[in-house]
C-alpha cells in the first residue's frame, strides 16, 4: 500500500497543498477530480517526488520514499536509494513526453536499462510484451511523430510499466487526446485496474471514474474534502462543493 502522510506544499505564500492524507491500498483504483488549480498535479507531482513537500511523508510498503519533513525535523534518504524507490512509482502525463529521438523500442527499454540494471535482451523481450500488452506490437521502430495520439499515449504507458512500479499515476492521460482517441487509451487503464495494478488518475472522465474507481477523491484549494465509493461521491456527496462541482462537469 501507498500511504501519503500530511503532506503540504506552498509555492510563496500560497498553500497549494494543505495536510493531505491519502491510503492507496494496493490494487486500489483512486480517481482525483478537483477544479482548475485545485493541486491535483502537484499532488501526483508530490508523491513521485518530482515536487518537494514543505511538510509530511510518502511511503510504499512500509518504506519512506525520499524523505520525511516534520516543522525542522528532516530524515533523507541517500540519493541512490531516492531512485530506487522513485523508480516504484510511474507516471504517465498529459502530453505522453515519449523522447521524440528514440523509436518505441528505445523509449521502453531506456529506463529499465539505466535503473533496473536489466540486461539488454531482457528489456528488449519485456518490452516487446508490454507493446503487445497495449496493441502496438507492430509500432515497434516507429518514432513518436508517426504515431497518433493515443498511440503515443499507449507507449507511454508501456514505458511507464516497464520499470514494473508498485503504484502508476495519471495526471489527466486523455485529456490531449481527440475525442475518438480517448477510448483506446481508456481501455488500456481499464486492462491495468482489472489485473490488479495500483493506480491514482487525475480525470474529468466522470463516467470513466464511476466505472473503475474504488474510492473518488474532491479536493479544492489543496485539500481534500470528500473521499468515498464513487456509488455515493457522485449520488449522495456530502460537501456542497463537492455537488456543486459535480452539477457543472455530470
Ligand atoms: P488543472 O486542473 O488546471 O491541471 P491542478 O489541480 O492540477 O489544475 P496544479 O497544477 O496542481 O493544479 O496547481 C495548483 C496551484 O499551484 C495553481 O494555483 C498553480 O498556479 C500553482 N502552481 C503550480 N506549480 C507551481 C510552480 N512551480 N510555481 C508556482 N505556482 C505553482
Ligand atoms: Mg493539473
Amino acid at each position: 500500500a501507498v500511504r501519503i502522510h500530511g503532506i503540504s506544499k506552498s509555492f510563496g505564500p500560497l498553500k497549494v497543498l494543505d495536510d493531505v492524507e491519502l491510503s492507496l491500498p494496493a490494487g486500489s483504483v483512486t480517481a482525483i477530480l478537483g477544479p482548475s488549480g485545485s493541486g491535483k498535479s502537484t499532488l501526483l507531482r508530490a508523491i513521485n517526488h518530482l515536487e518537494r513537500v514543505d511538510d509530511g511523508f510518502i511511503s510504499i510498503d512500509g518504506d519512506l520514499v525520499g524523505y520525511s519533513q516534520k516543522g525542522n525535523t528532516l530524515y533523507e534518504l541517500k540519493e541512490k536509494d531516492i531512485l530506487k524507490r522513485r523508480a516504484d512509482i510511474g507516471m504517465v502525463f498529459q502530453n505522453f513526453n515519449l523522447f521524440p529521438h528514440l523509436t518505441v523500442l528505445e523509449n521502453l527499454i531506456e529506463a529499465p536499462l539505466q535503473v533496473r540494471g536489466l540486461k539488454r535482451d531482457d528489456a528488449v523481450r519485456l518490452a516487446q510484451e508490454l507493446l503487445a500488452r497495449v496493441g502496438l506490437s507492430d509500432k515497434i521502430n516507429a518514432y513518436p511523430r508517426q504515431l497518433s495520439g493515443g498511440q503515443q499515449q499507449r507507449v507511454a504507458i508501456a514505458r511507464a510499466l516497464a520499470l514494473k512500479p508498485k503504484v502508476l499515476l495519471f495526471d489527466e492521460p486523455t485529456s490531449a487526446l481527440d475525442p475518438e482517441l480517448v477510448g483506446e487509451v481508456l481501455d488500456v487503464i481499464k486492462e491495468l485496474a482489472r489485473t490488479g495494478t495500483t493506480l491514482v488518475i487525475v480525470t474529468h472522465e466522470i463516467g470513466f471514474a464511476r466505472e473503475v474507481a474504488d474510492t473518488v477523491v474532491f479536493i479544492e484549494a489543496g485539500r481534500i474534502l470528500e473521499a468515498g465509493p464513487p456509488s455515493r461521491i457522485f449520488t449522495t456527496a456530502e460537501h456542497p462543493r463537492t455537488r456543486e462541482f459535480l452539477a457543472k462537469v455530470l
